[in-house]
């Protein structure tokens, strides 16, 4: 049986200064940001904010790091679990977590609970072999159940990413529960820079590396991705005893990044 962790409270430091390339998704997170700062100049407009909002986007593309921006420009708690690890416990367990959580939150409120992955446990009901009995299905309800319990008053704002938007209940989607979405896509070129400079800001570039021609020849990576090849690249440095991270440890990096995806893709089924 894995051993579940509780939900982990923390207090965010991340920034949207560490989130680049999301300008599409800006305004929205904008809005957020100033709803659990300032709850009460939407409630004295009489403006009802949502209380549950999808972060959909594929692998990588900063859905974590986002719902953490989000915690730390309004400081407010964040509270995250990860619904992927409820599917292998004790029935109950997961449902039981999930009450905590919000209660919790609820005390502390505003405050912002994160749901990552939540397909894991948000596909469609009945359609396993569970019998609306199994762990999943628990866990779920347990989320419905909580989510139609507060009212946007209180402050609590219900985060949850996904990269299987398709694949959810319709349940979760309803008015009052998660009927916003905020959608991230892979980076785009221009967004692929953004992103490099941020994961460059503490590393010293030599004079030959240009991240604008460096995006350009970065297809398909995700933020995950550029994150990591920044990193390879300074590690290449440190290896070959520089003390500035050249534009040929980029390319040895860029090369190993890209060979390892491919033998994974060879290897995986
Ligand atoms: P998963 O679906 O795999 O959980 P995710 O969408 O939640 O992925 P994160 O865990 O937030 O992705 O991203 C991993 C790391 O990649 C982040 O901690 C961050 O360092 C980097 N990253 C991803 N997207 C961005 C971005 N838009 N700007 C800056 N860094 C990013």
């Amino acid at each position: 049986k894995s051993k579940a962790r509780l939900a982990r409270k923390e207090t965010s430091t991340t920034t949207l200064d560490d989130v680049a390339g999301i300008e599409s998704a800006k305004r929205e997170i904008t809005e957020i940001i100033d709803f659990l700062k300032s709850p009460q100049k939407y409630r004295a407009l009489g403006a009802e904010m949502p209380k549950g909002v999808l972060l959909v986007g594929p692998p990588g593309t900063g859905k974590t790091l986002l719902a953490r921006a989000i915690a730390g420009e309004a400081d407010v708690p964040f509270f995250s679990i990860s619904a992927s690890e409820f599917i292998e416990m004790f029935v109950g367990v997961g449902a039981a977590r999930v009450r905590d959580m919000f209660l919790t939150a609820r005390k502390e409120a505003p405050a912002l609970i994160f749901i990552d992955e939540l397909d894991a446990i948000g596909r469609s009901r009945g359609t396993g072999l569970g019998g609306g009995h199994d762990e999943r299905e628990q866990t779920l309800n347990q989320i419905l159940t909580e989510m139609d319990g507060f009212e946007p008053h209180e402050n609590i704002l219900v985060l949850a990413a996904t990269n299987r938007p398709d694949v959810l209940d319709s349940a979760l989607l309803r008015p009052g529960r998660f009927d916003r979405k905020i959608t991230l896509d892979r980076p785009h070129k221009e967004a692929r820079a953004a992103i490099l400079k941020v994961h460059a800001r503490k590393v010293p570039l030599a004079e030959d590396v240009n991240l604008e021609q460096l995006a350009a020849r970065t297809i398909g990576f995700s933020g995950a991705d550029l994150k990591n090849l920044v990193n390879e690249a300074a590690l290449t440095a440190a290896r070959e005893d520089l003390e500035e991270v050249t534009a040929h440890c980029f390319e040895v990096a860029r090369d190993r990044i890209i060979l390892g995806e491919e033998r994974d893709a060879h290897l995986s089924p």
